[in-house]
C-alpha cells in the first residue's frame, strides 16, 4: 500500500480494519471498505446523497459506457502499475480500469460507500484531491474525469514518465439539453487550461442517445446546470417527455 499518514506523512500499513503509521496515528476502514484519511474530520462535503443517487442511476443506464470503454483503451495503452482516480465519485470509471494497484479519491462518503461496495479492485479513500495522502512520484497514471484538476499536486505525484489522463466536456456536450433550459444556449469552451504538464494526446469522442424523462431528470441533477437554471428552465425540462442528446468528451493525455 502506498498511502501515507495525512498527519505526519509516514507510510501507512493495514492492521485488521485500521491503517496505522509508525508514530501511532490510526485511521479506520469503513464497513464498506473505504478508508477515511480526510484530515479535517467532519469537514468532508462532496456531492450530496440525492445527486449521487441520480448520477448512479444515470450512469447505470449505460449512456456513458462509451466513455468508460475509451478510458479503458487509454489506460491499457499506458499499462500503469499504479493508478489513481482523483475525484472518482461512485467509481463507475475507476472500477473498469486495469492497473496492478488502484486508488480512488473523493470527498463524498455516499459516493465512496457505493464505490467500495461495488468494486473490490480499488482502494477508495476519503481525501481532498488538492492534498492527497500519497508520497511524491508514486503514480504511473492519474485520472481526472469531470473533476477539478489540481495540477501542482498531480506534478508532485506522477513518476518521471507518468501520465495524466483528463476528461472534460466537448464543445457540443449536452447542447440539446441546454437548448431546452436556456434562451441563448452556449457551446462549451474546450481549450486546454493546464500550464505545467505537456499534452501528448487529444481525443474527442461523441455519442448520441435518447433519454427518457426520468433519465433527463437524473442527468440534469448531475450537471452544473442544476444550480445555474432558474424555475422557468426547470419547468420547461418537466414538459419534455424524451430528448435526443449528444454526449461529447475530450480525453487528453499529459506527461510531466
Ligand atoms: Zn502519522
Amino acid at each position: 500500500m502506498k498511502l501515507i499518514c495525512p498527519i505526519c506523512g509516514n507510510p501507512l500499513s493495514r492492521i485488521n480494519n485500521t491503517a496505522v503509521c509508525p508514530l501511532g496515528h490510526s485511521f479506520d476502514y469503513a464497513a464498506s471498505g473505504y478508508l477515511n484519511l480526510n484530515r479535517r474530520q467532519g469537514s468532508a462535503h462532496g456531492d450530496d446523497e440525492q445527486m449521487i443517487k441520480a448520477r448512479t442511476r444515470f450512469l447505470e443506464s449505460g449512456h456513458y459506457a462509451f466513455l468508460r470503454s475509451a478510458l479503458q483503451d487509454t489506460v491499457n495503452s499506458l499499462k500503469p502499475a499504479c493508478l489513481a482516480d482523483l475525484g472518482c465519485g461512485e467509481g463507475y470509471y475507476t472500477g473498469a480500469l486495469d492497473a496492478e494497484e488502484k486508488y480512488g479519491f473523493d470527498l463524498s462518503k455516499t459516493a465512496l460507500i457505493h464505490a467500495a461496495k461495488h468494486d473490490h479492485s480499488t482502494q477508495y479513500v476519503l481525501a481532498s484531491i488538492f492534498r492527497l495522502p500519497l508520497p511524491d512520484h508514486c503514480l504511473d497514471a492519474a485520472l481526472t474525469c469531470f473533476a477539478p484538476c489540481a495540477e501542482d499536486e498531480i506534478l508532485r505525484l506522477l513518476k518521471t514518465d507518468g501520465s495524466l489522463i483528463q476528461v472534460t466536456p466537448g464543445r457540443d456536450h449536452l447542447f440539446e439539453l441546454k437548448e431546452v433550459l436556456y434562451d441563448t444556449p452556449y457551446r462549451n469552451r474546450t481549450e486546454n487550461t493546464l500550464q505545467k504538464l505537456t499534452m501528448t494526446d487529444e481525443n474527442v469522442i461523441r455519442s448520441t442517445f435518447t433519454c427518457t424523462q426520468e433519465e433527463l431528470n437524473d442527468l440534469f441533477r448531475m450537471t452544473p446546470y442544476a444550480w445555474r437554471t432558474g424555475q422557468e428552465g426547470k419547468k420547461k425540462l418537466q414538459e419534455v417527455s424524451s430528448l435526443q442528446l449528444t454526449a461529447e468528451f475530450i480525453i487528453r493525455t499529459f506527461k510531466r
